[in-house]
């Protein structure tokens, strides 16, 4: 067959030869070992947790290398194209640090734009420069047309999926799958110009060379070495409205963007003998790869599965709406991703993560398990290290958006706001009360009066008499200018007065001899104050929120329990 008329006959008006568009795509001219890395999203409306992997990772390894972190959007399947959802992306990332040094960015109007010489950089742009490439195959007898409909494209797809052929004799299924590959091979040239005639769509696949029983061996620099048998399926590059499959795609634009690795999700590694032969076919050199390993989590049974798109955690909107802070979401990435990562964070406690010397070969080969406990345990320690402006600044941002009433009150008088988180910030041992902006308020809206519910009972074991007793005799002696010790050497004396300890070693050597001890008599007065068993610095309390409103809260509590 003229192979060169039959590229003709497809692509009339395709003028450019790949040496064309190479020239327009010269070599990067980057450091020894500068990596150049890509962020290849398929923006469907929101950013998946797992989304964010993928791309730390590529903007660790390249920042650390003096290389470049691209955007590219592959918007190819406008089926699944959601209107606002690349700019909606792009802001999502960059509060979690990833920044693109080129790729699609949003100009100053909010809008898509490119930034850098190998655009563009949103797929559905790229036209023309994948049919130069598949002109270039069907030349070289590598690729060829195949005249079929949509639907029926469909069904042989369906046909593919394992469910379907489950209970079918897979043997058979195969060598019925590959005479009808062999099938579409046998064309003429006539029967091409009769269906471009009539005006019949059809689809450029790759005619595929391998033989799968040989394998070869591949170094993945996640997964390490793997045998990839080669690819003996004709898939697809070209659609029939002439856009690019994904391993089409991906491989004329990571070649001719110059990416060094590609680091994407693991569901990609069974289609990699696929990209193989193609950077062959087209005569591309194969970039490193990088397959990374989707998040898992435990359902309620305690067996692992992936987090899906439902769960709790796996959409970045909801660790906003959680008040959760970016700087703890993305350092709890990295202890996923890198085993040594704590180790360094505690000898390095006070620079930013990005100090951290990522290394991929301490990177887990068979999957992350998804937990938020531990991204709590992070963020506590954050937030514990953080100022007492910088909380009231963050959480009153929060609540101003997630929780009106709490942003008002919190707005309206920021020093005060500041002095309740100045609580037992500081210091070696920092309290750790906060994981996200939403603990705020269970941990102190109490000091607001439309806030404070006494929350927590007196437990049963106490006298009623006693706990009256306690409070009447504080709000006897209390003194709002006393000072810490004087203030507790009263609360002592209430508790000897009442029959309660108020030396903890007494108390230890014969617990019979008392009713209770002075911690005890504080828990009365802090829960008519704070309404809880546990609350701050019960003193700094009551600094905090003045002497008429303490008087008020206790002389409540004596009515209700009189
Ligand atoms: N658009 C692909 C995806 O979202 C990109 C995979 C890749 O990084 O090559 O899965």
């Amino acid at each position: 067959m003229d192979f060169n008329y039959l590229a003709e006959l497809l692509f009339p008006h395709v003028t450019d030869t790949p040496a064309d568009v190479e020239a327009r795509y010269p070599a990067r001219t980057l450091p020894e070992g500068a990596k150049v890395t890509r962020f290849a999203p398929s923006p469907t409306g929101f950013v998946h947790f797992g989304g964010l992997f993928p791309s730390t990772v590529g903007e660790r390894l390249a920042h650390q290398s003096g290389g470049v972190f691209y955007l590219r959007i592959e918007d190819t399947d406008a089926k699944r194209e959601v209107e606002g959802a690349a700019e909606g992306l792009i802001k999502t990332l960059a509060k979690y640090g990833i920044n693109f040094d080129e790729g699609a960015i949003l100009d100053e109007n909010g809008n898509i734009a490119d930034k850098g010489a190998y655009g563009p950089y949103k797929q559905s742009q790229r036209g023309p420069i994948y049919h130069v490439f598949a002109k270039q195959l069907v030349r070289e007898g590598k690729a060829y047309p195949c005249f079929t409909t949509e639907e029926e494209l469909d069904e042989l797809q369906a046909v593919n999926k394992k469910e379907e052929i489950k209970n079918t004799d897979w043997q058979a299924e195969a060598e019925k799958k590959r005479a009808e590959m062999l099938a579409r091979r046998e064309f003429t040239i006539e029967e091409v110009e009769e269906h471009l005639e009539a005006g019949h769509p059809f689809v450029v696949r790759i005619l595929a060379s391998g033989d799968p029983e040989k394998k070869t061996k591949f170094t993945d620099l996640v997964k390490g070495t793997l045998e990839i048998p080669e690819n003996d399926e004709d898939f697809v590059l070209l659609k029939s409205d002439g856009i690019p499959t994904y391993h089409f795609a991906h491989a004329v634009d990571d070649h001719l963007m110059g990416t060094t690795h590609v680091i994407r999700g693991e569901e990609w590694l069974p289609s990699l003998a696929k990209h193989i032969q193609l950077f062959s076919f087209l005569g591309f050199k194969l970039p490193k790869y990088m397959h990374i390993a989707q998040i898992m989590k435990l359902d309620e049974a305690g067996n692992k599965k992936k987090l899906s798109k439902r769960d709790m955690g796996a959409n970045m909107d909801d660790y906003t709406r959680m008040g959760y802070c970016p700087e703890a979401v993305c350092e709890y990435i990295m202890t996923l991703l890198n085993s040594n990562y704590e180790e360094w964070h505690m000898q390095n406690a006070d620079k930013p993560y990005t100090d951290f010397p990522f290394n991929i070969k301490k990177m887990s080969v068979s999957g992350c398990l998804f937990d938020f406990g531990k991204l709590n345990d992070v963020s506590k320690n954050i937030i514990s290290r953080m100022s007492a402006t910088e909380v009231t600044e963050k959480v009153t941002a929060w609540a101003l958006e997630f929780d009106r009433e709490l942003g008002e009150a919190l707005a309206s008088d920021r020093e005060f706001a500041e002095k309740i988180f100045a609580i037992g910030r500081g210091g070696k041992k920092p309290r750790k009360d906060l994981a996200t902006w939403a603990d705020a308020k269970p941990y102190m809206g109490f000091f607001y009066d439309q806030f404070f519910t006494v929350e927590d009972q007196y437990p049963e074991s106490f006298d009623k008499a006693d706990i009256i007793a306690t409070l009447e005799k504080f709000i006897a002696t209390y003194d709002y200018a006393d000072d810490m010790n004087t203030w507790f050497d009263k609360v002592k004396a209430i508790a000897d007065s009442l029959g309660f300890a108020s030396d903890m070693k007494a108390y230890k050597a014969d617990p019979t001899a008392f009713k209770g001890n002075v911690a005890d008599i504080s828990m009365f007065i802090r829960v008519a104050v704070t309404g809880k068993q546990n609350a701050p610095d019960l003193y700094t309390v009551m600094q905090i929120i003045g002497k008429e409103k303490t008087v008020e809260r206790i002389n409540r509590m004596i009515t209700s329990l009189s």
